[in-house]
């Protein structure tokens, strides 16, 4: 009884590691196997886990992912494109495919031409491996094509690069008086996940406006790039932003709202 027990508190360890990091699973599995082998103190199992997890993504996850074609996204918050959460990419939540970079890089540098100080923050992308792993909670971010960008927000007035919530998705942009609600539609026909991610915010603060001017430049700048396919925001800030672009879509309610940043595929 204690082995099954023992066997099905494993099982379910790899699965959560494998949802949330992909390769973490194999990591703990790895882990046990070393201290399977050795007469390791149980006490440095967690301890020697997360030191391999770490070597594991920053030394061999970046290489080992070109094999799948993808790469990852620039780490340092100082560079023009960067991540909002450190933890997106200890999670190795930030793989795209090199063709999406090249695009990111050319949007960035197109868009710093008019917001010298503004930087591309990024949020969820994709997995390092294999097309169809899809990254949760997001549906459709399983091929290296899909990331999801932070709108542009002003603090005290002044543009910011920092973002209301810590996780970057959640601080809703909610529809004004005579706005079209999606979200309230949706909720009204029991699609009950799609405010959900108001649960994943890991704090947040009111202190931050919506900046509609350089955000619309932005959504500008990536619909009218060929290789863009699709972009999500939601109906009322498409209206709002007067963005009249084939390629700005409406995601549909089995997904979750948009009105807290902009997914952008290729
Ligand atoms: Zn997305």
């Amino acid at each position: 009884m204690k082995l099954i027990l023992k066997l099905l508190f494993h099982l379910l360890v790899v699965l959560l590691l494998t949802l949330l990091t992909q390769v973490g699973g194999v990591v703990w599995l790895i882990t046990i196997l070393v201290f399977n082998k050795t007469k390791f103190k149980r006490r440095w199992f967690i301890p020697s886990f997360l030191t391999f997890y770490l070597a594991c993504t920053f030394l061999i996850v970046p290489l080992v992912a070109s094999v799948d074609g993808r790469v990852p996204l620039p780490v340092s918050k100082s560079g023009k494109i960067a991540p909002h959460n450190l933890i997106t990419v200890i999670l190795n939540r930030h793989y795209v495919k090199e063709e999406l970079l090249k695009e990111l890089n050319v949007i960035s540098k197109e868009f710093t031409k008019t917001h010298s100080s503004t930087k591309l923050i990024y949020l969820d992308a994709n997995f390092p491996f294999i097309d169809g792993f899809t990254l949760l909670p997001h549906r459709s971010h399983n091929d290296g094509r899909k990331i999801d960008l932070a709108f542009i927000y002003t603090k005290s007035n002044n543009i910011t690069n920092s973002k209301p919530s810590r996780s970057g998705y959640g601080f809703f942009e909610e529809p004004r008086k005579g706005e079209y609600n999606q979200p309230k539609a949706c909720l009204l026909n029991d699609y009950w996940q799609y405010d959900f991610t108001k649960h994943l915010t890991l704090g947040s603060s009111s202190k931050y406006k919506f900046d509609e001017n350089s955000t619309k430049d932005l959504l500008l700048i990536i619909l009218n790039r060929a290789k863009t396919h699709k972009v999500f925001i939601e109906p009322h800030l498409k209206t709002r932003l007067k963005i009249d672009h084939a390629k700005c879509r409406y995601h549909g309610c089995k997904a979750v709202r948009h009105d807290d940043h902009i997914h952008y595929q290729i």
